[in-house]
Parts: structure tokens; C-alpha cells; sequence
């Protein structure tokens, strides 16, 4: 299998239908094999109803369900075990990342031979009180870690199956995963 995307989810039940619409139809444009997990962090809204139907309709659809809300982090880490493919892309299920970016992170981990490919959110439309911190954050944990990345908590990466598998998750943990990759040996990244 060439990619599995995993998504953590927490009450996202109004933008899942069009995330897996848009992530179908950009695989398929691109003749990819895949699986789709969605790891539903204890949504009290309908989203694991909605995950059950897409898990009915489309064989490619994992869906994961946690009896209450764990964190991001814990999602990210149980959708790493159950991964198939070569690449595994993470993101996040709110629209705010594109699959359109997906063909280009799977060319850049199996063609390029990187380890870890960051996505980078060009655009932020949050409030001040949103991007100062994370302007603060970007430029600490680059400092501290010798990372260069300009959104390191961006939820759109890509990762070689290696990373997924050797690496573990937890607490507020996601928000700096590619400083854990690098401790863990993994050393291109991007
Ligand atoms: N999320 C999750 N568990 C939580 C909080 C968020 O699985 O307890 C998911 C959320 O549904 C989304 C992703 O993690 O798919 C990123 O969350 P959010 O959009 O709130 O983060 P931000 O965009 O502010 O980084
Ligand atoms: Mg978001």
C-alpha cells in the first residue's frame, strides 16, 4: 500500500463527508492505494455515526473510536499502529489542510528520501491571541531543537511507515513530533 492517511477527530462531524469526498477523489486522480483512518477522539457530536456510514460505503475507510476524549497526541499514536502504508500523511479533519498537498509529501518522502515532511500553513486566519503564541512556540522549539520548520504544529505531514512505527505519542506530544523523530534518529526533514 503507497499511503495511509490518519485523522485525528474531535466532533467534526460537519467537514467528514467533504474531507473523504476530497481526499477520494485526489487519490484516485492519482491511481494511489490507500487507507483512510479516522480515529474519532470521543466526539459527543454524530461524527462516529458518520464514520460508521463511510466505513460501510468505502473498503478504504478505517474507522477508530475512543470512549472518551484523549488528545490529539493519543489519536495520532493508536492511528500509527494500525498503519499499512509506505507513507503515512497526517492531518487534520477541520478543512483547514488540503489533500491536494498530499501527491507532493508522497513524492518528497519516497522520491526524495526524506523521513519527515512538515506542511506549512501559509495562511492563518486566526486571531492575534492564536498566532503570537505560535510564532513564540515555532521560534522556541527551533531553537532548542536545531529544527528549522515554520509551523511545526501544522497537522499536514508526512512520514516514512519507519517514523510512525518507532516513534510514540502522548500528552501535548503532536505539537512536536518532529523533534521526537529527530531524537529517535530520523534526520532528513524538510
Ligand atoms: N482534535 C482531536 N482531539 C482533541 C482536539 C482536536 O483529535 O482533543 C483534532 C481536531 O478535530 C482536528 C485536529 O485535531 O482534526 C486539530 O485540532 P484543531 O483544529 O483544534 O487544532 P489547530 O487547528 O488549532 O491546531
Ligand atoms: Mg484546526
Amino acid at each position: 500500500m503507497d499511503i495511509s492517511i490518519v485523522i485525528p477527530l474531535f466532533n467534526e462531524a460537519e467537514s467528514l463527508p467533504e474531507l473523504h469526498r476530497w481526499i477520494n477523489q485526489v487519490m484516485r486522480n492519482h491511481h494511489f492505494e490507500y487507507e483512510t483512518i479516522f480515529i474519532d477522539d470521543g466526539s459527543t457530536d454524530d461524527s462516529w455515526s458518520i464514520i460508521e456510514k463511510l466505513q460501510k460505503d468505502d473498503p478504504r475507510v478505517r474507522g477508530i473510536r475512543f470512549r472518551r476524549n484523549y488528545g490529539k497526541s493519543a489519536a495520532l499514536n493508536v492511528g500509527f499502529e494500525h498503519t499499512q502504508g509506505d507513507v503515512v500523511i497526517t492531518m487534520d479533519a477541520d478543512l483547514q489542510d488540503s489533500p491536494e498537498e498530499i501527491p507532493e509529501l508522497y513524492k518528497l518522502i519516497k522520491s526524495e528520501g526524506y523521513d519527515l515532511v512538515s506542511g506549512w500553513k501559509k495562511k492563518r486566519y486566526d486571531p492575534i491571541s492564536k498566532t503570537i503564541p505560535t510564532k513564540l512556540y515555532n521560534y522556541v522549539t527551533s531553537k532548542m531543537s536545531g529544527i528549522q520548520l515554520h509551523d511545526m504544529n501544522c497537522g499536514l505531514k508526512a512520514y516514512t511507515s519507519d517514523v510512525v512505527k518507532n516513534i510514540e505519542v502522548y500528552g501535548e506530544m503532536h505539537r512536536y513530533i518532529p523533534v521526537i523523530a529527530k531524537w529517535a534518529g530520523f534526520k532528513k526533514n524538510r
